[in-house]
């Protein structure tokens, strides 16, 4: 697959350093945009492919977890790690092995969604050996970390039956630290995070950040097409440690005033706070869900204690089911948690159209853009928004931000 990408890439450039030369019909074929009828027809594929893979990939998870669970494995790494006198260190080593367990087991449809169809699309941009050795670094850190929460909701359980509402409150300053802390010590492994390097769009985007009144907000270029061809943009970090980051692969294809209207966009969030309305609505999520698990989940155990080799959500043994039971909750709350975000895309999509003076066309082109290098449907199911994006669909951004200096001018 990594062949099918690497030839891939070599026509697109062929198609740009030629380009004057070669007759049109040949760069029509291989535009990416204005989109080819090849690259429609691929569109169109690959978001068919996305929508049967999220249900594909929620499926394929429960799966493995109840797997863990019913062939008593989970009870078996308990016990075996239960050897270490320390219980703290016991737990640790329960949730390594869990984990490592898990990745085992989900890697082969891993592999396939994220190296094998994503390069068969033109995406990837690494070796397998470098995408590989990023996700076992993403292992390692989940290792690192996932043990915090872990340890404090058996502790809780094991003391209270209002375990989920003491945990929910601890867990506020836990995500917070987290928000601060990723970007600048996380993300970094991953990427490197420079000055915009082009210093006209550099000031262009200070002044707009000086108009938005955002102070102390860092602005970052990123190197994502070191993993893949996608583009994006994000606000991230709290406090002082606030960023507005762009990748590499935006600024080099959006033109100034397009990219003007995603920092718009992305300052939208900061100066409407939906970092911390999100993480409050996070908080809420995370309670009631954490609630709903506690109702219901000992029956479950009490049902099959034979098969799991445990009868108690006390026992540690009970992690993947206390997952099972997070990730159903969280599903089925998903149409809310997206619901919420997609209002707050749009806010931001409004605030990028005030505070800029960019023009319908030029921030419709953006989302355009967006479509094209992305493979992103601009029109998707509206079940399938309702259920699944935390974005309006391309096509409802777009015809607003055209229509909104008609109304607003
Ligand atoms: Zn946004």
């Amino acid at each position: 697959m990594t062949t099918l990408y690497a030839s891939d890439s070599i026509d697109i450039a062929a198609t740009v350093d030629s380009s004057a030369q070669v007759n049109s019909v040949v760069v029509q074929a291989n535009s990416i945009y204005p989109m080819s009828v090849e690259r429609k027809e691929k569109l169109v594929s690959y978001s068919q492919f996305r929508n049967v893979w999220r249900f594909v990939d929620f499926f394929i998870s429960l799966g493995i977890l109840l797997l863990i669970l019913f062939t008593g494995l989970s009870a078996k790494l308990r016990t075996y790690s239960e050897k270490i006198p320390n219980k703290f260190f016991a737990l640790w080593l329960f949730v390594i092995l869990f984990l490592v367990l898990e990745y085992i087991l989900a890697l082969p449809f891993h592999i396939y969604r994220s190296f094998l169809v994503e390069g068969e699309f033109g995406f990837v941009n690494q070796t397998f050996m470098a995408w590989f050795s990023e996700d076992l670094l993403s292992l390692g850190l989940n290792m690192l970390f996932t043990i915090i929460p872990i340890f404090f909701i058996y502790k809780l359980i094991r003391k209270t039956k209002y375990w989920w509402l003491q945990f929910t409150l601890g867990a506020v300053p836990f995500i917070i630290l987290m928000m601060v802390i990723a970007p600048i010590f996380i993300s970094p492994l991953y990427n490197d995070f420079i000055d915009i390097e082009n210093q006209e769009l550099r000031a262009e985007i200070h002044a707009l950040a000086d108009k938005a009144g955002i102070e102390g907000a860092d602005i970052f270029q990123v190197n994502t097409s070191k993993q893949s061809s996608k583009i994006n943009a994000y606000v991230t970090g709290m406090f002082n440690a606030k960023r507005i980051v762009l990748t590499d692969n935006l600024i080099n294809n959006f033109s100034t005033n397009e990219i003007k209207f995603v920092m718009g966009h992305e300052m939208g969030h900061y100066v409407q706070n939906h970092l911390w309305i999100g993480l409050f609505a996070a908080i809420i999520i995370i309670a009631l869900s954490l609630w709903l698990t506690g109702l219901t989940i000992q029956r479950f155990i009490d049902k099959f204690k034979d098969r799991l080799k445990f009868d108690s959500l006390s026992d540690w043994a009970s992690l993947p089911l206390l997952l099972v039971y997070l990730s159903v909750i969280m599903f089925l709350f998903n149409p809310i948690t997206n619901s919420l975000s997609r209002y707050h895309e749009h806010q931001s999509d409004i605030y990028g159209m005030e505070v800029t003076d960019v023009s319908g066309e030029e921030a419709a082109t953006a989302f355009d853009k967006l479509s094209a290098y992305n493979l992103a449907n601009p029109e998707p199911h509206p079940f399938i928004v309702f259920w699944f994006y935390s974005h309006p669909s391309l096509q409802s951004r777009m015809d607003f931000v055209r229509e909104y200096r008609n109304l607003h001018d």
